[in-house]
């Protein structure tokens, strides 16, 4: 399975939520900055008093996709469905069964320590929650200041000035540097996250459900800051969520995710105005419209999430899918092209498509 993200130019769709500023980039020639193929992280299930070996869970399982420099990939599914770990693995902060991650060309896994030391710089990470994340017993000059200490990056002087003009890019006044994490609010929090994620001018943020847990108007401020030092700083972005609403309106590629797998990618208003898969389609239909007056039908999924332990077979989808057949049970679909830059891995995707539009407004 395959894909390309951001392939388009963003714009700020017709309907966006308010607050939300997508900024157009003009079209130009598109470098790889990351390139995802077949990567696999799989989890050992343990059991008995000799904690033998019973099973895997299938948490990451053949995710490919490649993100360009300046560019977003939303990537969505449900919770547990294995987006976190995709990031995570990228990151090496979770081992990788098998695959590859390329960065700049280079493929991480045939990397030194050393070397990896000085790629981690380039990829930086935002967690949902910052004070998981922030050293609660650290002020916050303290953990602004440490990339710089570990990558032995100017004087004690240089490296105080850097912390005020990091706290001023993001939105702080300087003075929060004597402060502790708990002393701000869950936005404050978050711009505090972000400066430490743009401290080493990072290449590549992988945003981990960053806004997911703020009130919506929090939500548009630091949405609008990310997109605002992606401009300054030509950088990737890939936005893990599982709310849809937020992921349109910041990204310019959309990869659904469902059970491990990548179910359909396209250009996030293509995505969102011709879904062809019948799980992307379910997840639209559940994001309201900020119109009164407009309907859409909701489409409710039957049972539950399967086990990622023993994933179905054939498309890991169909003991959930209103358009299932025999061949779904059996046979993995492939990855088809519904248009350039849009793919699905669908049997019936076409038939999905003809059945009418069940997204009923932007
Ligand atoms: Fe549904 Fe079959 Fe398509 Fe899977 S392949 S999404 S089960 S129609």
């Amino acid at each position: 399975m395959s894909a390309t993200a951001a392939s388009t130019a963003a714009k700020v769709p017709a309907g966006a939520e308010p607050g939300f500023t997508r900024h157009a980039a003009a079209e130009q020639p598109l470098e790889p900055l990351l390139e995802v193929e077949n990567l696999r992280t799989l989890f050992p299930v343990r059991a008995g008093v000799f904690l033998r070996k019973i099973g895997d869970v299938h948490a990451v399982d053949g995710v490919s996709f490649t993100l360009a420099r300046g560019r977003t990939l939303g990537l969505v599914g449900e919770s547990g469905c294995g987006k976190t770990t995709v990031g995570r693995t990228i990151l090496n902060l979770v081992p990788p069964t098998s695959g590859s991650v390329r960065f700049e060309g280079r493929n991480l896994s045939e990397l030194s320590r050393r070397e990896w030391r000085d790629v981690r710089r380039d990829m930086q990470i935002v967690f949902q929650d910052p004070m998981e994340s922030l050293n609660a017993r650290h002020t916050v000059g303290q953990i602004l200041e440490e990339p710089f200490v570990i990558h032995k990056i100017g004087t004690t002087a240089e490296r105080r000035e850097r912390v005020a003009r990091l706290l001023e890019h993001v939105g702080l006044q300087p003075s929060a540097a004597q402060r502790f994490p708990h002393e701000f609010s869950g936005g404050q929090r978050q711009r505090i996250g972000i400066a430490r994620a743009i401290a080493l001018e990072p290449k590549l943020i992988i945003c981990d459900e960053a806004v997911s847990a703020l009130d919506v108007s929090i939500r548009a401020q630091i949405v609008n800051l990310l997109l605002e030092l992606q401009r300054e700083m030509d950088l990737a972005l890939l936005f893990i969520a599982h709310d849809l609403s937020v992921v349109k309106h910041v990204s310019d590629d959309v990869a659904v995710m469902y059970l491990g797998v990548i179910m359909e990618q396209a250009p996030s208003e293509e995505i969102y105005e011709r879904p062809a898969h019948p799980y992307t389609r379910a997840l639209i239909s559940a994001i309201p419209i900020p119109d009164p007056r407009r309907k859409r039908q909701r489409i409710v999924l039957q049972g539950d999430v399967p086990s990622p332990i023993h994933p179905p077979p054939g498309c890991r989808f169909h003991t959930r899918c209103p358009f299932a057949t025999d061949i779904c049970k059996t046979v993995v679909p492939v990855w088809e092209s519904v248009s350039p830059g849009h793919n699905v891995a669908c049997h019936h995707w076409r038939k999905v498509v003809e059945s009418g539009d069940v997204v009923g407004g932007p």
